[in-house]
């Protein structure tokens, strides 16, 4: 039996329905109440919406594309898939892959709970608006992303969108890459990232200057460079001025 296997069966021998009628979502699931997966107990356990078509006929979560390209930025930051728990907000496959109501959430919440009780992470990452709604009641993951909260349970809980969604409008890549990573830092117990400073560059001498500056930083630096409304003060956006 593999770690998975034996963690899996611990955590579901005593939580598991595979005869669940909690929600009408068990009606057309092919897997019903399906187990979450990975180490137990974890340090980390990450949370998403609900099985899709590839889930639902393997019997395990993030095995499509999202949990493929979830795998991969997983690995990059540093945490790779098979070092934490990942688990659905609700457990059996929504039909044409529809986001889960609420009250589906709500009957889903008891396994979710139970399976909380058992891995006893210390860091959960919310994937998009149903793990959200799943853990804190709430919604809005564009405004919240990014974030963290203290649970009752005293672990801390990470906001960030849906890989899903990242393949869907990749505008968001950007965002889930640098949420994953202050994620995996928080979980190292690395400090935050510093502040971003801003230069703002309005002449050839000005230019000069700021690549002297470069030239002399000895750390790993990244920079970005804009060419409008890059002024932190400015309150309307525009070109600034350049003089060579
Ligand atoms: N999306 C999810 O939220 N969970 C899965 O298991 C797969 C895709």
């Amino acid at each position: 039996m593999t770690l998975n296997a034996e963690a899996r069966e611990k955590v579901w021998l005593p939580v598991r329905n595979e005869n669940c009628t909690l929600c009408p979502l068990h009606e057309n699931a092919q897997s019903v109440c399906l187990l979450g997966d990975g180490p137990v107990p974890s340090r980390v356990l990450l949370l998403g919406e609900a099985p899709g078509a590839r889930e639902d006929d393997i019997a395990r979560p993030f095995s499509g594309a999202a949990g493929k390209y979830l795998d991969r930025i997983l690995s990059e930051v540093g945490l790779p898939r098979e070092s934490v728990y990942i688990t659905n907000s609700v457990r059996c496959r929504p039909q044409d892959n529809e986001t889960p109501s609420k009250s589906q959430i709500n009957a889903c919440s008891v396994y979710m709970r139970a399976e909380l009780e058992i891995v006893r992470p210390d860091f959960v990452l919310l994937l998009g608006n149903v793990a959200i709604q799943a853990i804190l009641n709430t919604s809005g993951v564009m405004k919240l992303r990014g974030t963290s909260r203290k649970l009752a349970s005293g672990a801390t809980a990470f906001i960030t969108v849906h890989p899903a969604a990242v393949l869907r409008n990749p505008a968001l890549e950007g965002s889930f890459r640098s949420d994953l990573m202050t994620f995996a830092r928080l979980v190292r117990g690395e400090e935050r990232r510093p502040e971003t400073e801003t230069k703002l560059v309005q002449s050839s001498k000005g230019l000069a200057k700021l690549c002297q500056l470069l030239a002399e930083v000895s750390t790993p630096i990244v920079f970005d460079v804009e060419t409008g409304s890059s002024d932190p003060t400015e309150e309307e956006g525009g070109l600034h001025p350049w003089s060579p």
